[in-house]
């Protein structure tokens, strides 16, 4: 279940952890909120984002759909199934994400995409690390997964937002990160481009599972930039499911919805 945001109290109190060095660094070059570019304060949480940017993301509490972290009406039944996963029986056992992609988190998600901003990408996959542990607790989780991209993709694009994210929530929640358990094996078309039914079928058979490791009762967290249709994300927990993993959770910073979602 959704947790509201939980302000900066966490951060403030591992401000004081940075190191002397840093901080000296600090007095002459001010560090900025990667997001905004806005001075930051100096009790600021560790990834690097201003409390502004990060109270822009959040979800109004209570009102998300556990399965496919989609907003529900506001005092909706929380027993019906959302009207996305009664389109799809997505084969994710939950996902969660930072925010509705929208306003400052759909601009800090679009970002995150170009190289020069990678640090960006890295610190939202942080920030997304300590929410996922103060949302799931002590869920143990055996493989941070990123989406991958197809390789003719990555040569013009650079390394993909989601390999970034994944590695900053590996490294946050202390979790084992695999970024080459999934490969993609052939390049489709840019989902965003697509209509929503298109998307299922543009990602059908582009996936395969490395066979150097042993997933078998693994539980597995796929990170991924922006869930819009979910299409992707359940292609590749159908994958993994059918390999014999134990469970597949998605974890995003941006929930897309819209009718182009
Ligand atoms: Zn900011
Ligand atoms: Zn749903």
């Amino acid at each position: 279940m959704f947790v509201g945001w939980g302000g900066c109290a966490l951060g403030a109190a591992r401000y004081g952890a940075r190191s002397i060095g840093r901080m000296a660094t600090d007095l002459v070059f001010p560090p900025v909120c990667l997001a905004c570019d806005r001075e930051l304060p100096p009790q600021t949480p560790e990834e690097g984002l201003c409390c502004e940017c990060l109270a822009g993301f959040c979800y109004p509490r209570g009102t998300i759909c556990p399965k496919c972290a989609a907003c529900l009406p506001p005092n909706g039944d929380r027993r019906i199934r959302c009207a996305y996963c009664r389109e799809r029986r997505y084969k994710f056992a939950g996902s969660f994400a930072l925010g509705t992609y929208a306003g400052v988190l759909r601009q800090v998600v679009l970002r995150t995409k170009k190289s020069a901003h990678e640090s960006l990408a890295t610190a939202m996959g942080k920030y997304l690390g300590r929410r996922l542990l103060d949302v799931w607790g002590n869920r143990p989780v055996d493989a941070v997964v990123p989406v991958p991209m197809h390789w003719m993709r990555r040569l013009t694009r650079g390394v993909p937002a989601s390999e970034l994210i994944a590695e900053g929530v590996a490294r946050q929640a202390g979790w084992p990160l695999f970024s080459d358990l999934v490969r993609s094996v052939r390049a489709t078309r840019k989902q965003g481009t697509l209509m929503p039914g298109e998307r299922f079928r543009n990602v059908a058979g582009a996936f395969q599972l490395s066979p150097r490791y042993d997933i078998a009762g693994a539980r597995v967290v796929l990170i991924d930039d922006v869930m819009t249709t979910g299409a992707t994300l359940d292609c590749i927990a159908r994958i993994l499911i059918r390999q014999g993993v134990g469970s597949v959770h998605a974890a995003v910073l941006a929930r897309g919805v819209g009718s182009r979602s």
